[in-house]
């Protein structure tokens, strides 16, 4: 038994479909990643069920909710952020069984995340605007525009493991605020905070079949039932690049509109002028921060010259410091990963490392604590040097704990190999030269730059990625614009 439990009603963590519980005849195992203890039986969704979730979420685009209008619409979110919020402790308890994430990290962010996704987007819609236009043509006619914006229908979400919660409710929000109904799609490794969420919207009396949650795998399972279905209009899509890719291909067919946050491989820039304990500090969050699995994570940091030296050599005395150990240990900094499947990945990387040339500053194996936590998924926080650029441990996306550090020795140079990446999502630099800050930071293809901080977000902003990292924008207006479909309205006046 694991030292981490479910709330009682997710031991038998079922579907949930137009405003049901249900149970199937076929489950797998919920993981606890800490210590490899069975947490639940998770009841998978067959074609048949996927096939009942999109049709109750068509009837309910086609009645009330998708007539309602999003004051109404935010009154159910408001209702269902309250309950998240009442159930904190719970929500709590789910998201680190299921993740080996620590506590107090969860705690600061996970679930207020998940609560404050519903109440940004109920906000934000009940204030929108759409465009007005005046026009007047060479003969003198003169037309007025305007923008309607209606649902797009049924939205597929599938989300990943990492920050499951976050990227759960991320998504929902903004598509139900827009008059849609879901169909989401948690990862298998963590199908407990979304049945706690349907939970909170069967609770809060949102209609039946405006939200659903289906359990299941990727390819022949929920995941593939859903993101084929012929009757879905939209998939809003987190994780692998090359999940990406499958899902892309399933989405032609119809011609679905996607939205796509999918892998990075980010980098870090230090510059001599940084202030050095913040750069070491903030570096050391950037690449372990959750083991290193969350999508933004810089796994390639580039040191300038002249401080690179002290710069490894500090880096490697504060990770050495980092407490890894059960999540909900005093001063802990860093739990499991996800899976001992996800571990052999991990560690398939950090053998790789060494036969591409890498010089294992620090880490780079399992630790032995001598309890449960062997059973579980746990891999030390590792830094690397002296690797090429075109090593496969530097262009590929290894998600874990573990960072690359290379001396570069001009802001020209370190650009042009901060650019050189088949990925683009997120790049952090540290620097207390402000035109530096200002000049660098737009030349770097990715979607977000963080200047001398990292992982802070503001919901109004664009949050995605380019390259292999993504297609299209969420967040904000952004995600109002991406869940619906606007109509012009062209008027003679
Ligand atoms: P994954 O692609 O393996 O799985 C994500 C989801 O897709 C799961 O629910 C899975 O069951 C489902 N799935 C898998 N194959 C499918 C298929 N053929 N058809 C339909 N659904 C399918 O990703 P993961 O391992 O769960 O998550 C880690 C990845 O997510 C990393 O690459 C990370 O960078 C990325 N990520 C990106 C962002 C971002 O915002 N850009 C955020 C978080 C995670």
């Amino acid at each position: 038994m694991s030292r981490f439990q479910l709330p009682a009603s997710l031991r038998q963590t079922r579907n949930y479909v137009d405003g049901e519980f249900v149970a199937t005849a076929k489950t797998f195992h919920n993981i606890c990643p800490v210590d490899g203890a069975v947490l639940a039986d998770v009841h998978e969704a067959d074609k048949a069920l996927v096939d009942r979730a999109v049709a109750a979420a068509r009837r309910a685009v086609e009645g009330e909710w998708g007539q309602a209008d999003a004051a109404e619409r935010a009154r159910y979110l408001y209702r269902v952020a309250d309950i998240i919020e009442r159930r904190f402790e719970a929500f709590l308890a789910a998201e680190v069984a299921d993740t080996g994430r620590p506590l107090s990290q969860a705690r600061q962010l996970d679930i207020y995340r998940g609560i404050h996704n519903f109440r940004t987007f109920a906000d934000l819609a009940k204030v929108a605007n759409t465009d007005f236009f005046e026009t007047r043509l060479g003969d003198g006619t003169r037309l007025i525009n305007y923008v309607t914006r209606k649902p797009l229908g049924v939205v597929a979400s599938i989300s990943p493991w990492n920050l499951p919660i976050l990227s759960l409710t991320w998504k929902a929000a903004p598509a139900l605020i827009c008059g849609n109904a879901v169909v989401c799609k948690p990862s298998e490794e963590t199908p407990s905070s979304a049945t706690l969420v349907a939970e909170a919207f069967d609770e809060a009396g949102v209609p039946a079949g405006v939200f659903n949650v289906i359990h299941g795998f990727g390819p022949g399972s929920a995941g593939e039932f859903l993101s084929t279905h012929p009757d879905i209009d939209a998939i809003t899509f987190t994780g692998e690049s090359r999940t990406g890719t499958a899902i892309m291909k399933a989405a032609a067919e119809g011609v679905k509109e996607v939205s796509f946050e999918l892998g990075g491989k980010n980098a870090a820039v230090v510059f001599a002028d940084a202030d050095f304990e913040a750069a070491v500090e903030g570096i050391v969050r950037s690449s372990f921060t959750n083991a290193g699995q969350v999508c933004l994570c810089s796994e390639r940091v580039y040191v300038e010259r002249s401080i690179f030296d002290r710069f490894v050599a500090a880096l490697k005395a504060r990770t050495e410091a980092l407490k890894v150990s059960w999540p909900d240990d005093e001063g802990v900094f860093m739990g499991s990963l996800i899976s001992r499947e996800h571990r052999e990945k991990v560690l398939s990387y950090f053998d790789l490392a060494v036969q591409e040339g890498a010089t294992v500053v620090t880490g780079g194996t399992v630790p032995v604590f001598g309890d449960e936590r062997d059973n579980g998924a746990y891999v030390l926080p590792t830094i690397w040097t002296g690797l090429p650029d075109d090593a496969r441990c530097m262009r590929e996306e290894v998600f874990g704990p573990v960072c690359h550090i290379a001396p570069f020795d001009s802001e020209e140079e370190v650009l042009r190999r901060v650019n050189d990446s088949a990925y683009g999502l997120a790049a952090s630099i540290w620097t207390t030269n402000l035109s530096r800050a200002h000049r660098v930071s737009p030349k770097i293809h990715v979607g977000i730059v963080w200047v001398n901080t990292w992982f802070s977000r503001d919901l109004r902003t664009p949050f995605g990625g380019g390259k292999l990292s993504g297609i299209g924008r969420e967040g904000g207006r952004y995600s109002l614009d991406f869940y619906s479909e606007t109509t012009n309205v062209c008027v003679k006046v």
